[in-house]
Order: structure tokens, then C-alpha cells, then sequence
């Protein structure tokens, strides 16, 4: 999920901001040091963010990625454990010892179909049809890795105790793995999270995030097979059970509260034409404000799916839950400290041809050619940040936020104006713009991770405010049942048809400097429109 256009015209430096910069001398000081240490692995930043971008895969196929990245962990002393949840593609990498343990996460996963070449204003495939990073997955734990490795030399010299964990999301567009994380304990021991999202710009919240709740699941029916025009009365279409579903949901959707969203895609509608579709699958999202609405809507679904199943002599076989997410909610006083070393850290320093670029995407877009942004809104509120949303996503680090302190940060590595799981998205995601937003997101997560990792008052505020603001009256309870399993099966054909073509693309950081480099593109290219 990427919650867009934030309201960045709204950006003053409320002096209030600043007060948590004043704090100790020594850890002012351990923060101007780790930005330069992150400066100095820029290039490392580079490359890690080049390297997932070429990789582009899909939602639990993340095979290369996680290698690459939990392999990087591996060799800077990290202890990696690897398929935790029972998802492959799953791993935690944790180094230190004792408390506080400090979880950082990220989305790793792309998008189907949103294969494009870097910096081309312009839509042009590397591999045609193949999936790629249009959301900009690819850059999140790059972000971390650089804050984790710049914190643990701190660390070391310093003889400071404590514990780091990096994750990753997998498989977040399906929302398919986080509410598993929580049920296998990954978080037990765990303190607090810092989460990280690409964005256009930093966006730092506390409370709930104007984003739904979610269910996803996929009804199968079954009907039998007949000739479709020699014996069509033998026939029972299961493909008749989905469209009647689907319809009986349109009807339905007058009746339900206007918060909601919902949308399905048929996965199985038969083979052909001539044959009387015998199986048949529909696939939902429901997402409504909280569990117990968006509990109804599933409970609502199920039982439509039974009437259009009786309604066309064929039977409900499967109702499979493939993810789900709570609504992420934001621990106050982290927020308040991530917000304040946002702006101490400031924006990229964006050039023309970032500029350039961005705006050539905006006029692709029919968006206003602002550019990028280059100021740092203020520290939202839950009502402020419910108005500088346009979107009603979901994210399943919801389910994470209700279970220990966690705050997102959202950093600026895209382009503002793109439609979001789109390959326009991926256009900025190998560029300067990318590397830039990485490494200045990165120095926001390491400095907030510093505060955190010295300063118990923090971590004893934070746990405050979880157990008696945000859940005090309301208690998480997974949206998974106990049988439910992880659906590490998802996108196992997609990817399978795409990698070997793909694997030709691979960044090769040993030949290239960059990833356009390799592919012998010039940044920006902007594509000259004859009028
Ligand atoms: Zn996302």
C-alpha cells in the first residue's frame, strides 16, 4: 500500500517539532555521525536498490531477494533464520544482545505486469508482460539494511547493548504475511517496530491511519461438465455460481456503509467455451474500518456464495482466506521522535535532471508538472493525516502495529502524481530519485533507531501509550483463523513463466555502476511528443 499526496503545501516548522533535538549532547552527536557513515554507503544503497528493482518479484516467489538481501545481513555478523512462519521466502536477521530488541521491516514483493525501464517517461517493458516493482517494494529494506549497519558500528564502539531485527514483507499486496509474523511470535520479545514505506515525500503519523481493514479470500465452486451445445442440460456451471456471486455483491453493495471497499477478479472461469466450466473461482478484497465490520462483510460474502451456489445447482467447495490486515495504528511518542529526525535530516537534495524526470512522468500522467516535493510536512495527527489521504488502502503491518509500539515511515524516493501499483511507479524506483530516498530515509530510520536503542524513557513511553491509549479498549484478535495457512503458492505460475527471461536482465554491480548503466539508458529519457 502508498498512502499519496500528502498535503505538502502544509509544511511550517512548528518550533514544538524541534524539541526532541535538544535532548543528551552525546546522542546529537552519534547522529550527525551516523548520517555520515550513510552517506558513505550510499553506493552500497545504490546497489542494493538497483539489484531488487531487476529482480521484480511477485508476492511469495521472493526467492532472489530474500537471498540477496538476508545474505548481505549474513556477512556484516547478522544471525539470519530463514522460512520463519512458514513462509519460505520469510526470514528475520538480528544482531546484538539483550534489550531493547528494535524491529525494522519492509516490503520486498512487485507488481503484476508492471515491468517498465528506469527512467523512461515512457512505456517501455524490459521483459514484455512481466512483473515488476511498481510500487517501489524494491527499496525499503535497502533502506534498513544502510540504518542497521550504520547503527551496529555505533553500537559496537560504544558498547551500547541492545538487539536489531530486519524483516521482510513478503508478499504485502496480497496482504498475505504479517498477521502470520504475529501468530508464529516473531514479535514476542520485540520492543518496538520502525517500519518503511516508499512515498514522494516523508510522511510521519501517530494513530489510526486512514487506511481499512481487510479480508481476502478466494470462493471456489463446483459445478459439472457437459458438452456446451450438444448436452448443455447435463451441464451445471460453476462458472454461472461466480458471476451470480458477483452479481448478488453489486446488489448488495447499495446496503452497505460507504467506507467500504471491495473488488474480486475472476481466477478460474472455465477452460472453454464448449465446455460447461466444472470449476470456477472468484477472488475477493473486502476492507471496511474494523474488525468487526469488515467480519460482517466476509460472513455477508459467504453467505451469498451459498445462495448463488444453490441458485445454479452447484455447490460452495472452498472459501480460502489468502490474507488480511487490521488498520495500521501509529505509536504516538515514536512518531513524535521519527518526525523530529525527519527534519533534521531534511529532504534529498533533488537536481534538474531529478526534476526533469519526475516532471516528464507528471505530463505522461496528465498530472500537474510540479516536480518533486522539497519540504518536510509537519508530524501528522490522525484527523490530518485522514485529510492528506486521497486513498483507503490496506497494509497488513496493521496487524503488527496492534501488537507492539510500530510507526511507518514513509520516505521520499518516487514521483508524486503516480497512480500507485502501476509500472509508472517503477520508473523512478533504479534512478537517482530512489538512491537519494533510500539514503535519506535511511538516516531518519537509523537516527530514530539510535533514540530508541539509548533512551529507555523512550521505549517505556512508547509501551505507555500502547497499553493505555491505543489498546485500551480495543484488543487485537487475528482475522485469520488458527487453520488458516499462508498462501505460499501465490504467483508460483506468474513468476515461473517470467524468471528465466528476466534472469537475463539481472544486475550485474560487478560489470555496471548502475542498472542503467547495464540496460544503456541515458537519465532522464524523455521521449520528445510531436503535437
Ligand atoms: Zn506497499
Amino acid at each position: 500500500m502508498r498512502l499519496r499526496c500528502w498535503l505538502s503545501s502544509l509544511a511550517v516548522i512548528a518550533p514544538a517539532l524541534l524539541r526532541a533535538q535538544a535532548a543528551d549532547p552525546r546522542v546529537d552527536q552519534l547522529k550527525t555521525e551516523l548520517a555520515r557513515a550513510i552517506d558513505n554507503r550510499a553506493k552500497l544503497g545504490q546497489q542494493m536498490v538497483d539489484q531488487v528493482f531487476s529482480f521484480g518479484e511477485l508476492g511469495m516467489q521472493e526467492v532472489e531477494t530474500s537471498k540477496y538481501l538476508a545474505g548481505i545481513l549474513a556477512k556484516n555478523g547478522f544471525t539470519v533464520t530463514r522460512g520463519v512462519a512458514g513462509i519460505p521466502t520469510a526470514w528475520t536477521a538480528k544482531w546484538g544482545s539483550g534489550h531493547p530488541i528494535i524491529a525494522l521491516g519492509s516490503d520486498i514483493d512487485g507488481i503484476p505486469q508492471a515491468n517498465q525501464k528506469p527512467a523512461v517517461a515512457d512505456r517501455q517493458w524490459i521483459v514484455t508482460g512481466a512483473p515488476g516493482h511498481g510500487e517501489g517494494h524494491n527499496s525499503g529494506v535497502p533502506l534498513n539494511i544502510l540504518a542497521a549497519l550504520a547503527v551496529k558500528d555505533v553500537m559496537t564502539r560504544e558498547k551500547i547493548p541492545g538487539t536489531i531485527m530486519l524483516w521482510p514483507g513478503v508478499a504485502e499486496e496480497q496482504l498475505g504475511s504479517k498477521a502470520f509474523y504475529v501468530r508464529a511470535g516473531m514479535f514476542k520479545d520485540v520492543d518496538a517496530n520502525l517500519f518503511a514505506h516508499v512515498s514522494d515525500e516523508f510522511g510521519i503519523s501517530w494513530g489510526d491511519e486512514s487506511a481499512l481493514s481487510l479480508i481476502s479470500a478466494i470462493f471456489k465452486f463446483k459445478g459439472q461438465s457437459a458438452h456446451a451445445a450438444g448436452a448443455p442440460w447435463r451441464g451445471k456451471s460453476a462458472l454461472d455460481a461466480v458471476m451470480n456471486f458477483a452479481n448478488l455483491w453489486e446488489f448488495h453493495r447499495e446496503h452497505m456503509e460507504p467506507a467500504q471497499r471491495s473488488h474480486y477478479v475472476i481466477t478460474d472461469g472455465g477452460d472453454q467455451p464448449n465446455v460447461v466450466p466444472s470449476t470456477a473461482a472468484i477472488w475477493f478484497y473486502f476492507r471496511e474500518r474494523d474488525y468487526e465490520r469488515v467480519t460482517k462483510m466476509f460472513e455477508d460474502a459467504k453467505t451469498m456464495a451459498r445462495g448463488a451456489a444453490q441458485a445454479t445447482f452447484t455447490t460452495l467447495d472452498t472459501v480460502q482466506v489468502v490474507g488480511s490486515a487490521w488498520r495500521p495504528h501509529f505509536n504516538k511518542p515514536i512518531a513524535e521522535a521519527m518526525h523530529a529526525n525527519a527534519m533534521r535530516v531534511g529532504m534529498p537534495q533533488w537536481d534538474d535532471k531529478d526534476q526533469a524526470m519526475a516532471k516528464a512522468v507528471q505530463r505522461m500522467l496528465n498530472w500537474p508538472d510540479s516536480g518533486l516535493h522539497t519540504t518536510v510536512p509537519p508530524l501528522r495527527t490522525p484527523e490530518e493525516a485522514a485529510k492528506a489521504s486521497t486513498g483507503t488502502g490496506s497494509d497488513d503491518i496493521g496487524d503488527i502495529t496492534w501488537n507492539l509500539p510500530s510507526v511507518t515511515l514513509y520516505y521520499p524516493a518516487n514521483i508524486p502524481g503516480t497512480p500507485g501499483h502501476n509500472w509508472a511507479d517503477g520508473i523512478a524506483m533504479a534512478t537517482p530519485i530512489a538512491h537519494k530516498g533510500v539514503v535519506a530515509g535511511a538516516k531518519v530510520q537509523a537516527m530514530t533507531l539510535l533514540d530508541l536503542i539509548m533512551s529507555p524513557k523512550l521505549v517505556a513511553d512508547a509501551k505507555d501509550y500502547f497499553v493505555n491509549v491505543q489498546t485500551k479498549t480495543v484488543k487485537y484478535r487475528p482475522l485469520i483463523s488458527p487453520s488458516d495457512q499462508p498462501a505460499i503458492w501465490l504467483n508460483a505460475e506468474k513468476m515461473a513463466k517470467y524468471r528465466d527471461e528476466m534472469r537475463k536482465f539481472y544486475y550485474d554491480p560487478s560489470k555496471y555502476e548502475t542498472y542503467l548503466q547495464q540496460l544503456g539508458i541515458v537519465y532522464p529519457t524523455i521521449p520528445k511528443i510531436t503535437p
